[in-house]
Formats: structure tokens, sequence, C-alpha cells
């Protein structure tokens, strides 16, 4: 593993940085307000390949990796445009269906995938399971040739901009007990599909879900994989999930920092600009610190991940993950502080970012579930739950 980019990889941030000044932070609120997607930032990302750098050119993707696609997806949130989608669409997606599908049903959604025309929804969580998904309900029954799929997601983000949704669920037959995940493609107006809004107190383009499936009815190809293969699959999805998390937070953390830093070196109420007060400075140098640290921690997940090292990758992808959400989280907090007045106003554009930066701490695993990883593989302590 290289510290220095390779020149394709400097090439392929400096183009998204482009893409992303162009649209900007100024756009993406004003789109969230609306209670609108920012359908022309996504188009035109999938357009340039943005969106499907890690998918394989033979799908239409650029035949890159989670290195490069968690650059598309910092480079953005770093514009002031954190693409939740991203994690879910290209990379859970994309990455299941690209390592399990059949030949037939990678080439009907990933070209889609990768050029932004066909978006995927990811759907796991469920009202009672939670952070605890050996006890997701969702079950899928065999009728004849077809599949019949009954159950709750809640959370579920962008079912309102998807074309389909990647349901989680369980067979009849391994219906309790500890869970063995089998994958569905559900196209979002599928008979028996309802879904509902939830109110969010989240200032994004990306909106939550409940989704109610009453008997959906699902061609035998609806299924990904096979019924059999268990947990792996599901896994596959797992570390490039973590790494784009680590990604958005570490985006939405740049982000902000920018804007602090600019603003301290100007705002000026005694002889010095603020920015030359410790009390300021120091906060702002610490983030910096903690958030160089976590991307250095994402670029080494997405390198063992893109180098076919998955369990090696885990570690790295879980510890990124909490890093760079907890970097976000404190980033937001400083910025607005170190704006006094001005950070809590729509004009200097952070504290919309509060809610937004701790959902790296919630989705799509929690602090604590990561923590529970780390201590149980990483040190060996034992289990609680
Ligand atoms: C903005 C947003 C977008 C989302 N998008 C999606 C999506 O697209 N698809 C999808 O499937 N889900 C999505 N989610 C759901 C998300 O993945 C869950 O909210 C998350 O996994 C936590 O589950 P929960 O909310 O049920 O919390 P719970 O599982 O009820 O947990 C509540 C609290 O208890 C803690 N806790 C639980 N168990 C333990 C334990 N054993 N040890 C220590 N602490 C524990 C948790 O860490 C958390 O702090 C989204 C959530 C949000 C907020």
């Amino acid at each position: 593993m290289s510290f220095n980019e390779t020149e394709e990889q400097k090439a392929l941030r400096a183009a998204v940085a482009e893409l992303g000044k162009r649209y900007g932070y100024d756009y993406y609120v004003r789109k969230a307000r609306a209670g609108e997607y920012c359908d022309e930032l996504w188009q035109e990302a999938g357009k340039q390949g943005f969106l499907g750098v890690n998918l394989p050119e033979e799908y239409g993707g650029g035949g890159a990796g989670m290195t490069e696609l968690a650059i598309v997806l910092e480079e953005l949130g770093a514009a002031g445009c954190p693409l939740l989608m991203m994690v879910v669409s290209p990379a859970i997606c994309g990455t299941v269906i690209n390592r399990f599908g059949t030949d037939e049903q990678k080439q009907r959604y990933l070209p889609g995938i990768a050029d932004g025309s066909f978006t995927m929804a990811f759907g796991i969580t469920e009202p009672d399971a939670g952070s605890n998904s050996h006890r997701l309900t969702t079950t899928a029954r065999r009728d004849g040739t077809e599949w019949v799929l009954s159950g709750r997601k809640v959370f579920i983000s962008g079912v309102d901009v998807a074309d389909a949704v990647l349901i989680v669920g369980r067979t009849e037959d391994a219906k309790s007990g500890k869970l063995k995940p089998v994958l569905f493609v559900v196209p979002t107006d599928a008979k028996g599909l309802e879904r509902k809004q939830i109110d969010m107190e989240l200032v994004s383009v990306d909106r939550q879900f409940m989704l109610f499936l009453d008997d959906v009815h699902l061609p035998a190809d609806a299924l990904i994989g096979t019924e059999d293969a268990g947990l792996m699959q599901l896994f596959a999805g797992l570390n490039p999930e973590r790494v784009m998390a680590s990604a958005f937070s570490s985006g939405i953390a740049r982000h902000v920092l920018e804007k602090a830093v600019r603003y301290v070196n100007d705002r000026t109420v005694w002889k010095t600009p603020i920015g030359a007060h410790q009390g300021i400075a120091h906060p702002l140098a610490q983030i910096k610190i903690e958030l160089e640290l976590a991307r250095l921690m994402m670029r080494k997940a997405a390198f063992l991940y893109d180098s076919g090292d998955d369990m090696g990758a885990g570690e790295a992808a879980n510890m990124a993950k909490y890093a760079a959400a907890e970097v976000a989280v404190r980033a937001v907090d400083q910025a607005v502080q170190s704006m006094g007045g001005n950070g809590m106003t729509a004009e200097y554009g952070v504290a919309s970012l509060i809610a937004a930066s701790r959902v790296g701490r919630i989705a799509p695993v929690s602090r604590e579930m990561i923590l529970n990883f780390i201590a149980q593989f990483s040190l060996g302590l034992p289990k609680s739950y």
C-alpha cells in the first residue's frame, strides 16, 4: 500500500472535486429543504462514470475499486454534497450483485447502477430487530417458481428515488434462529409494497421510509445468489458499506473544517483574527489530525478490500467508520462554535449538518456495535449479547 495516491486517483479526485464545486452546498441544501433529490448531480456523476467507478468495465463500470468509490463520495461531501445513496446503490447493492448475481442479473442491474439511471436502495433494518439482524422476520416463501415476500422494514433511505430495493429477509425454512439471509431485488412499484415516509429531523436530500411488504410476488430470478449461501452474501456488502460510511463522514468533516478555518482567519473582534486564539485554533487543529488519521484508516481498509483481504479489511473498515463518524460529529460541533452566532445561521451553512454528521454514528451500523466488534475480535473480550 502506498501513502501516495496514483496519478489516476489524483485525477479522479480533482475531477470529482470540480463537479462537486459546480453544485456545492447551496445547491444541496436548497434541494434538501425543498424535499427534492439532487437528480442533476446524481445523473451527471453517473454520466461521468463516478458512481460506478468500482464496478467491472464489462458491466458499464470503471473497473477500479472501493478506494476510488470512496474518493468520489469524500470529494462530493467535501464540496457540501454528502450523497448517502452512494453508500447504498453502487457500494452495497452493486457489490453484492457483482459478487453473487448471475451474469444475467449483472447485465440487468449493474450498468444502470453505474451510470446512475437505475438506483437501488437497501433494506435490512426492521422495527423489532434493529441492530440485531438475527431477529429479522421478513420472510420469503415459495409459490411454484415464484417467491412471495412479507415483512416490514424501517429507516430505508432513498426509496422515493430508487427503482428497486435490495431486501434482506429469510426463507420460511430458516424462519427463526441465527440469520440465514436471502436477498431479493424488489422493484419499488411492486404490487404489495407500500412505503411511508418517516418524519426525520435531518437536512438531507435522502429521505427515510417504512416499508410494508404484503405478499409481494417476485420471479425466481429476483433472488440474488442462493438461498443456501448464508451470511457470506450479506457480509460481502459490509466492508464496502463501512469504507463508504467513512468517506461520507470524512467529506462532511472536511467541508465544515474548511468553512470554519476560512471564517476564523477572517473574523477579528480583538486585535487579531479569532483563529489566532488557541481556544479556537487548537480544537480545529485536533480535528485536522483526527480527520487525517480516519482518512488513513479508510485508505487502508479500502486497499485491503480491493486486494481481496476481506478479513483484514473488516477490522480496518470498522475502525475507519468509527473514527470518521466521531471526527465528523466533533468537526460540525466545533465549526458551529467557532463561528459564534453565525454558526447557527443558514447563510454560513454548518448547523444544518449537525444531524447529518450524527448519521455516521448510527447508520449503517451504530458506534456501539462497532465497539462490540473491536472488543470481541481485536481484543478478544467476551460478548455480552
Ligand atoms: C439517516 C438514516 C438512514 C438509514 N438508512 C438505512 C437504509 O438505507 N437501510 C437500512 O436497512 N437501514 C437504514 N438505517 C437504519 C440504521 O442502520 C439503524 O438505525 C441502525 O442499524 C441502528 O438500529 P436501530 O435504529 O434499530 O437501533 P437499536 O438497535 O434499537 O439501538 C439503539 C441503541 O442501542 C445501542 N445498542 C443496541 N444493541 C447494543 C449492544 N449489543 N451493545 C451496545 N449497544 C447496543 C445502539 O448502538 C444504539 O445506540 C438508517 C438509519 C438512519 C438514522
